[in-house]
């Protein structure tokens, strides 16, 4: 823990335990919460975080080729023009490092460390009735209590490490990506095994297989990518992108997710072939989100029109990827382009011609067990001296869940979600009053640029406490019906798109309705 942060730490351990509001996380959402209650609305306000510093994803995810997929110039804070304009972001998508540097900025030019308290972790929180307070323990031993309970806990902060069988028995060295050691991870002259192929991975896979000896990848399921392009922004475009930052956030915030990204207002099935390759060649040569998010409108409604754009990214990665073999391997075929998060790569599948990689594909070898040596997949060991596990998270609802939240009546949260979540517009939730969620599920969350959301979210929150205290109302809480209303609303949605379950029936396109 750096030193300003620990002593302020120890600072707050010993001093008062009853405040207005109770946050927990300091990320992007727990750190703007933080500052509109207690600066905008003078409250007085608590914040726990786990980790020793500010940041959250980008505090603890440390791995190699870290990075974000949003524009820099979309991915910040956009609540303060000062610091839209003073923040000098130097390339297209910001690595790790940078955005931490850029919310340690944060934190100190509003003042927030003063407020959060580092290395603490909230382990239980239960609503008092009677007091109609919530009453937050840690795993310090703090009690502590608040009128509002704020989860800024993100959506991707639960490590899954799936049990493999074995693990304790491997003689070398593993790791998380989400967990990653603070002074780096050596690969020279290593066999290295990364073991998933999600966004993470195609962000580590290319800058391990740099270092290390030999990298055997073990994939489950491969991804479509499309290429980031990433690099220093033109001074120019920098220049007017902050003089217009007004008319940025207004679309930003009035589009579908976050991004200046709006789709072709035309079926893919009516354009012709000649068109249509022309639209996506401009989405493949600009880079970024836009194959993804700016596409034709009923890419993600309908088969043959999704098709057509998964076709056209398999025939990216059969041209890329030397052996034919391996090329097949790559190409997803169980589910439809775009309905996960769709990775942005920097020579992916280029590695994959690389002599020293190896790929290993669960539909013909799927991983039996971690051996003292290294990886037995389809009965064949893998020797290993370094395991990382790009394995992602318990998302969602794994880091509310782990809150130890107990409603009316002491409900748990984990208890009324057994079936998966339900809440009142991802922010609330029936039978656990003052509680708010940032980003929480059925929230637009991670299909979105995330700031955008946050910032929405901490402000409505901000706004709802305020007209509580100035109308003198003690608790708010989600009525069932709303909440009910809510979840089927999302379920309806999601039943418009390719992203519903493959047994439920596709309901009639949003345009015919
Ligand atoms: C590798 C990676 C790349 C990403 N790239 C993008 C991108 O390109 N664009 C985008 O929009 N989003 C991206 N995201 C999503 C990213 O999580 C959000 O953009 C954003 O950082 C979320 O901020 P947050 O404050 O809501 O949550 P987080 O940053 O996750 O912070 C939550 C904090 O809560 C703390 N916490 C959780 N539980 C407890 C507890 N019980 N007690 C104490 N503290 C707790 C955690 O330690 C953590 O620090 C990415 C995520 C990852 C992992």
């Amino acid at each position: 823990m750096a030193s300003s942060t620990k002593a302020s730490t120890e600072a707050l351990a010993n001093s008062s335990s009853d405040f207005d509001a109770i946050i927990v996380g300091a990320g992007f959402s727990g750190m703007y919460m933080l500052n509109s209650l207690r600066d905008r609305l003078g409250l007085s306000a608590r914040v726990f975080e786990a980790g020793d510093g500010v940041g959250g994803t980008w505090y603890w995810n440390r791995y190699p080729g870290a990075r974000c997929d949003s524009d820099s110039y979309v991915y910040c804070y956009t609540f303060d023009k000062q610091l839209l304009q003073e923040w000098e972001w130097s390339e297209r998508y910001p690595g790790q490092l940078e955005i931490l540097r850029y919310l340690n900025h944060v934190a100190d030019r509003f003042d927030l460390k003063r407020d959060i308290q580092f290395g603490t972790r909230v382990s239980a929180a239960t609503f008092d009735e009677k007091r109609n307070r919530w009453e937050v323990r840690t795993d310090k031993g703090d009690v502590v209590t608040g009128r509002y309970f704020i989860a800024a806990v993100g959506s991707l902060s639960a490590t899954n490490l799936p049990k493999f069988k074995g693990l304790e028995s491997f003689k070398g060295k593993w790791y998380h990506t989400s967990q990653w050691p603070h002074d780096g991870v050596d690969f020279t002259a290593k066999r290295v095994g990364v073991v998933g192929t999600g966004a993470t991975a195609v962000q580590a896979i290319p800058e391990i297989a740099q270092q290390a000896k030999h990298l055997t990848v073990f994939q489950r399921t491969p991804n479509f990518c499309v290429p980031a392009r990433n690099g220093k922004v033109d001074p120019e475009v920098v220049k007017s992108r902050k003089a217009d930052y007004d008319g940025i956030v207004e679309r930003i915030r009035n589009s579908f997710f976050g991004f200046e990204l709006n789709f072709i207002p035309k079926s893919a099935l009516e354009a012709t072939p000649e068109e249509r390759e022309r639209e996506f060649d401009a989405r493949w040569d600009a880079g970024g989100f836009g194959f993804w998010l700016s596409n034709y409108q009923d890419m993600f409604f309908v088969k043959e029109a999704n098709g057509l754009c998964a076709d056209y990214l398999k025939r990216k990665i059969r041209a890329t990827v030397k052996d034919p073999a391996v090329a097949e391997k790559l190409i997803p075929k169980t589910y439809a382009y775009g309905t996960k998060r769709q990775p942005l790569d920097t020579n992916y599948f280029e590695t994959f011609n690389k002599e020293n990689v190896l790929l290993v594909d669960a539909s013909d070898a799927p991983i039996e067990e971690i051996t003292p040596n290294g990886i037995r997949a389809g009965g064949k060991e893998h020797e290993l001296d370094i395991i990382v596990f790009a394995t992602g998270f318990d998302a969602l609802t794994g880091p509310l869940k782990n809150l130890g939240i107990r409603g009316r009546g002491g409900q748990s949260l984990a208890q009324k979600w057994e079936d998966g979540p339900h809440t009142y517009l991802g922010l609330a939730i029936a039978g656990f009053p003052n509680l708010f969620t940032i980003t929480g599920p059925q929230s637009p969350s991670v299909l979105s640029n995330m700031p955008v959301s946050i910032e929405q979210h901490v402000e409505w929150i901000s706004d709802c406490i305020d007209h509580m205290r100035k109308n003198n109302f003690t608790t708010i809480e989600a009525a069932p019906q709303a909440e009910e209303q809510w979840t089927a609303h999302v379920a309806a949605i999601v039943n418009t798109t390719l992203m519903r379950p493959p047994s439920v029936p596709l309901v009639p396109r949003p345009w015919e309705w």
